[in-house]
């Protein structure tokens, strides 16, 4: 059957108010305004790309942990540095999800590209859209140490005592973290969002590629 002919298939505007419902009732019929609908994107967001979206910082949190386990030789320690690495990193989510994702447009429905939105709904209750940035900034130093630990402990063991796992474990990490990490976000969590003109991080990409720009020329 031919989409643009069959009258009954729902409009671009029907789809993007049918995910901004709550994803906790995302079967309910669209209701939402179109003005609304037209500042967002216009399909939900498939579980598959939304695990994609996740990859990169699961994959910190595994190779951070994995650097206390292959640099300590103390099976205590190596645990429990482990352990707590590997906590902190559930919990990053977690106070994101509770504490950035409220003030989100994308907060209770499925067009949020990593998922978040859709949980968030679980730790915190909706909260104003304006303050956003606000609370961007607030809360995100309290994740920013996980892209530092790892390379600060991995560094002084590695002084300590020189191992070629570890060290292709830090290079694999600084990859992921530093590289591989903020252009999936940039290029695909964040590109699209409506809100990338109020975010801080979004806002800062775009001054130094200015300034790279201005550099060049
Ligand atoms: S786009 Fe970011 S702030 Fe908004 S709901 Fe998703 S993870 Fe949270």
């Amino acid at each position: 059957m031919n989409p643009d002919t069959d009258t009954s298939a729902p409009t671009v505007q029907e789809k993007a108010a049918a995910a901004r419902q709550p994803a906790s009732r995302s079967a309910a019929p669209a209701s939402q305004p179109a003005t609304q609908a037209e500042t967002c994107p216009t399909q939900p967001i498939p579980l598959r790309k939304e695990l994609i979206d996740n990859l990169p910082y699961a994959a910190m949190i595994l190779l951070g942990t994995a650097v206390f386990l292959a640099g300590l030789d103390h099976a205590l320690w190596r645990w429990l540095l482990a352990g707590l690495y590997f906590a902190y990193g559930l919990a990053g989510a977690i106070w994101v999800m509770a504490f950035v994702c409220p003030y989100c447009h994308f907060y209770d429905t499925r067009l949020c590209p990593c998922g978040y939105g859709r949980i968030s709904p679980k730790f915190g209750t909706k909260k104003p859209d304006k303050s956003f940035a606000k609370q961007f900034k607030k809360h995100i130093p309290v994740i920013v140490p996980l892209w530092i630990i790892p390379p600060i402990a991995g560094g002084i063991l590695l002084y300590l005592e020189f191992s070629i796992a570890l060290l292709i474990l830090l290079g694999v990490f600084i990859l992921n973290s530093f590289v591989i990490l903020p252009q999936v976000s940039k290029r695909y969590g964040c590109a699209h969002c409506p809100q990338k003109d109020e975010c801080p991080w979004m806002t800062r990409s775009r001054l130094f590629a200015k300034r790279q720009a201005a550099t060049d020329d």
